[in-house]
């Protein structure tokens, strides 16, 4: 028998791959998880139905997450991931020389237990690494309790429903930025400029409302929604358009000129900028 998974994108649009078996299904306290293999992607990671990884794309994702914001503040030393359960974005980070610490924080302790046994491809480093704190915690409470510690923040979250709903608000912007110190960014994946056009309006307007420098780049994710995928940027003082650092190690997708070219907009998309 054929065995296909749909992803519902919208009420309109539905998204389906082959699927060579299931790994791993689990209801957890928060979600269900279900990782994949598939005939095209590869490994896939599914929350609520949701993709949220696959073998075939989480370079892009994971590389442009972490590398722009970490490669736009001059010494990051010390970092915090909200969510990102599969480990992709701290396996990034600490190929950063600089990193001293990364507080990893995750609402579903499961995500991460399932996510270490069976895509140990995405975050073996990650294990063992001295640098990392891993926390089972609502993000959402981490902020709140933590004041001017944070050179980057990384909002690695799941879409905006769920366990993840609360952290798209003006709230929770306002506590990233009580959590960064004076120099510091965060960044948000903040959905497809074709599909959440509102949202990422009106996350634009709440991030320009409490931080100096504002910024939206995008990359191509394939698996995601549209293809098209966006990132949001507050800053307390470095400009995110540019680098101002080169990598010493080398990405797949990442470099100073897909850095730069990331933040290049369609006008299609730079109009979700413009929140006067
Ligand atoms: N790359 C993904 C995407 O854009 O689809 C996101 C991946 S990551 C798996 C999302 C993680 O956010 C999940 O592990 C989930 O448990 C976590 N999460 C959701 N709500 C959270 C919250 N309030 N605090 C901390 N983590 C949260």
């Amino acid at each position: 028998m054929e065995l296909w998974i749909t992803e519902q994108q919208n009420e309109d649009v539905n998204f389906t791959c082959r699927v060579k078996r299931t790994i791993y299904s689990e209801k957890t306290e928060f979600q269900q998880v279900d990782i994949m293999e598939t005939e095209y992607f590869g490994k896939m990671m599914v929350l609520d139905g949701v993709i949220q990884t696959t073998t075939f794309d989480e370079f892009v994702y994971h590389e442009m997450i972490v590398h722009v914001p970490m490669l736009s503040h001059p010494d990051p030393k010390r970092i915090l991931v909200i969510g990102g359960g599969d480990g992709g974005s701290v396996r990034e980070i600490i190929r950063h020389k600089s990193v001293e610490k990364v507080d990893w924080v995750d609402i579903d302790g499961r995500v991460i237990e399932i996510c270490k046994a069976y895509l140990p491809e995405w975050n073996s480093t990650v294990w063992g690494s001295p640098l990392v704190e891993q926390k089972t915690e609502d993000g959402l409470k981490h902020m709140k309790e933590s004041q001017g510690m944070y050179d980057v923040i990384i909002v690695d979250c799941s879409d905006p429903v769920g366990p993840g709903e609360l952290l798209f608000t003006y709230e929770f912007y306002k506590d990233i930025f009580g959590a960064l110190k004076e120099d510091g960014l965060f960044v948000q994946q903040t959905e497809s400029p074709f599909y959440h056009r509102e949202l990422i309006k009106r996350i634009q307007k709440d991030v320009k409302s409490i931080y100096p420098i504002t910024g939206l780049y995008t990359a191509n994710i394939p698996t995601y929604p549209s293809g098209l995928h966006c990132f949001t940027i507050g800053s307390k003082k470095y400009d995110p358009a540019s680098p101002v650092r080169f990598a010493d190690f080398e990405p797949r997708w990442y470099t100073a000129k897909t850095h730069e070219a990331s933040f290049v907009l369609p006008r299609f998309v730079e109009e979700l900028t413009e929140t006067e």
